[in-house]
Formats: C-alpha cells, structure tokens, sequence
C-alpha cells in the first residue's frame, strides 16, 4: 500500500510513523525543514487538562480582540477567515458534540502512552513527566473550581519561582527539537521517505495531489496534515501564530505564567520561552520581542540560541477534526494541545487511510453539512 502525507509538522509525522509501521510504503512531503512550525511549541503535554480545549475556543479569541482594540495586535484580513469566525459564533457558549469529552480523554490516554513507550525504547528527546505549575493566578479559587468540575485533572497548590502556584500533576514535557528528530530517524528506519516537495493543491475527488511542474502523484491514500492550511479543503481552522525560543535561561520547574501569559519548559542546559497566544498577537516580529521581554523580567538576563515560528492550527470549538474529504483524509492539528495529541491524532488519520475506524465527535460535520467533494483545491 502506498501512502502520501502532506505536511510534516508533528501530526504529518506521527500519521507517517503509524502507516509505516503498517508496512505501507510511505513518501511525507514537506514544504520546508521537516517540523518547521511545529518545533515552536513549548513542548508541555497536558494529557488530562481536557479544558483547555474550551478555553481555546472562549477565551483567547476574545483576548486577541481585546488587544487588537487597544491597538497591541492586528488581526490581518482573511485569517481566521469569514467561515471559521461563523462557526466561532455559534459554538461560543455551547456544549462540545456529545461523544467529545470521551473522544479528548482517549486522545490524552493515547497519545501518554505512545509518548512514554518511544522514551523507554530510548529517552533522546528530554521526555519526562514532572509536573506543571501555575502562577499568578487565583490558587484557592482554581482548586474550588477544579473540585466542582468531573472532568478536572490532579490538582494541588505548590510553590513555584518564590510565589504560590497551582500544580498539574499529570503534565510532561519534551524537547521538540530533539523528538523531530528522533521521529525521522525512526521513519527512515522503516524505509518512509521525506520529501521536500509544496503540494500545490490536492485532487480530494480522485485522491490526487499536485505537485510543481504539473506533476501529480496518485496514492492508496492521501493524508493532508498541513496545519491551518488544510482548512482549504473546507475544514475552518486559523493560523494562530505563535513564537519559541531556546534559551541559556536557568529555570528550575516547568511553569506558566498567567500574568505575564509567559511558559518556560525546563531542558538539559537551556530552557524553552512561549507566549501565550494574545502575547503572541500580531502579524510582525514585534509579539517576539513582547515574549523575550516578559521571559527577561522573569527570569533575568540571558542568551538566545534558536527562535522558531510557529501556528496552532485551531478550529473554531478548539477541537481537532480528522474526517474525509472525497477520498482524502484531512486532519487538522489540534489547537494548543498539537503536540499533546498528535500520537493519537495521528494514529486515527492512518486509520482512516487504511480504510478501519471512523471519525466519530472528531468528524468535521459539526461545523456543518459537508460541501460536496471539490474536484481540486490549491493548498
Ligand atoms: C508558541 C507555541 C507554543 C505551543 N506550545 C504547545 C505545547 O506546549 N504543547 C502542545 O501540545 N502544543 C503546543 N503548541 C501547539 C502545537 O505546536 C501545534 O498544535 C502543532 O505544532 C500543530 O502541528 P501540525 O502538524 O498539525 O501543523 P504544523 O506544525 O502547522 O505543520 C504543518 C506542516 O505542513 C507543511 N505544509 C503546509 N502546506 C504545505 C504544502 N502545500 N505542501 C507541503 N507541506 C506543507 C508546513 O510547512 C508545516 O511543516 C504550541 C504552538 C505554538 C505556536
């Protein structure tokens, strides 16, 4: 069998890693460098933090807006688009597809346990499950409320950087760099190949993807995996930009600051800094500035060895969808939480190429009756 993915950010490349490890033949094609936008991240992974997803959906959106009413950000014409904005509208407020919370809570369970069975087979990509605190934020008023709500993870109060914190017990974390990688290396180990190649469109109607020169490449299956830009195939999902810097900043825990909207990840002799996504707000370099100012009145002076940029490929409820379109499988990435989900994101992809499994609450009908299958889209 013969598979073809678009796209080679995390989910790209954790969809390759299962249908190679089914034996099919598999070439992924990659515009750029191999994980370009998606070794941005933080590298937290927040298996059982299943609110989140709404918080994608409610809150950061709305802080965006703020900023950009005060004149801190702009929010460039076309992105998020008028669809994706509509289907905001009427998700704000409302319950997630019944099926939703079952299908998040697999996704963390599985994807802890691919994770942690590719660190035992050999640990080169810094994974460890410590845990995340919380600061500036209201701690005795975050437990009560993790109290009340069922689908709460582990929490308690703790101290962190000299000030209280709320702790997340189930969190991890990762090097992104190095889990690139080791995440090739073990593609190329079963015979995938990476191709750097643009897909200028995809065929969903006849499972074709179009390539420069007018070439055109036929598979068994197609998976398009190319973050926001998969919203061309008519899945509404925005490009929320977003900036990591590898840092010589000593920090002792892995946190996140509520106040400052900075996130620091503890790695071997360096630190990882993130902002939040309305730190992140805006279409120029100046947001990358905002977050290695704030990460400075952190935790004081220090040097910077690599800055990436990255999207979080975010679909109006703050849900992943991997569905069918025609016979392309089309999977989005998943919001802030891409990385905490992309093993499961991406096993349930090379399901759907090998004909098994069906999307169920992940399926793209939520946010409407499907269009028709296009003939041909440019992505
Ligand atoms: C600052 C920041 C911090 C984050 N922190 C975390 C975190 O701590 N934990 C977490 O779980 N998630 C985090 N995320 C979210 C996570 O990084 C994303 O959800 C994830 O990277 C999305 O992966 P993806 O593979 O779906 O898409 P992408 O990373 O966007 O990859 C898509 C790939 O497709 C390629 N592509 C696009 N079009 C084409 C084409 N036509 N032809 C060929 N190739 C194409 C692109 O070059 C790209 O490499 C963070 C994101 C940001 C920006």
């Amino acid at each position: 069998m013969r598979a073809l993915v678009v796209g080679g950010g995390i989910l790209g490349l954790f969809a390759a890693l299962h249908l190679a490890r089914e034996g099919a033949d598999v070439a992924v094609l990659e515009r750029g460098e191999p994980g370009e936008w998606s070794r941005a991240a933080a590298g937290i992974l927040e298996f059982t933090r299943f609110s989140i997803n709404r918080i994608s959906a409610r809150g950061y959106p709305a802080s965006y807006l703020r900023m950009a009413l005060r004149g801190d950000a702009r929010i460039r014409a076309g992105a998020p688009g008028a669809r994706w904005v509509l289907s905001y509208l009427r998700a704000w407020g409302r319950e997630p597809p019944s099926g939703m919370w079952e299908a998040v809570r697999w996704l963390g369970e599985y994807s802890r346990s691919e994770y942690r069975a590719m660190a035992e087979a050999s640990n080169d990509f810094e994974y460890a499950e410590e845990p995340l605190h919380e600061v500036g934020g209201d701690v005795g008023a975050a437990l009560e409320e993790a109290r009340r709500d069922p689908l709460s993870p582990r929490v308690e109060a703790g101290e962190c950087c000299g000030m209280e914190s709320l702790v997340y017990l189930d969190a991890a974390r990762l090097s992104t760099g190095a889990f690139i990688s080791r995440i090739l290396g073990e593609l190329r180990g079963l015979g995938a190949r990476i191709v750097r190649a643009a897909a200028l469109g995809v065929r969903p109607a006849s499972g074709e993807v179009l390539l420069e020169g007018g070439r055109t490449e036929g598979a068994d299956a197609v998976v398009v995996a190319a973050g926001y830009r998969t919203r061309a195939l008519g899945v509404p999902v925005a490009p929320f930009k977003g900036y990591g810097f590898l840092t010589g900043a000593r920090a002792r825990a892995m946190f996140v600051d509520l106040r400052s909207g900075i996130a620091v990840v503890p790695l071997r002799g360096r630190s990882k800094l993130t902002g939040r996504f309305d730190l992140d707000a805006g279409g120029d370099h100046s947001p990358a500035l905002r977050v290695l100012r704030r990460g400075r009145e952190a935790l004081g002076d220090f040097a910077v060895y690599e800055m990436a940029v990255g999207y979080r490929p975010c679909t109006p409820d703050g849900f992943p969808v991997v569905d069918r379109v025609g016979s392309v499988v089309v999977a989005t990435g998943a919001c802030r939480l891409g990385w905490t989900y992309a093993p499961a994101l991406g096993r349930l992809a090379a399901d759907l190429a090998l004909g098994r499994g069906s999307p169920g609450a992940l399926g793209a009908g939520r946010f409407g009756p499907p269009r028709g299958v296009p003939e041909s889209v440019p992505i």
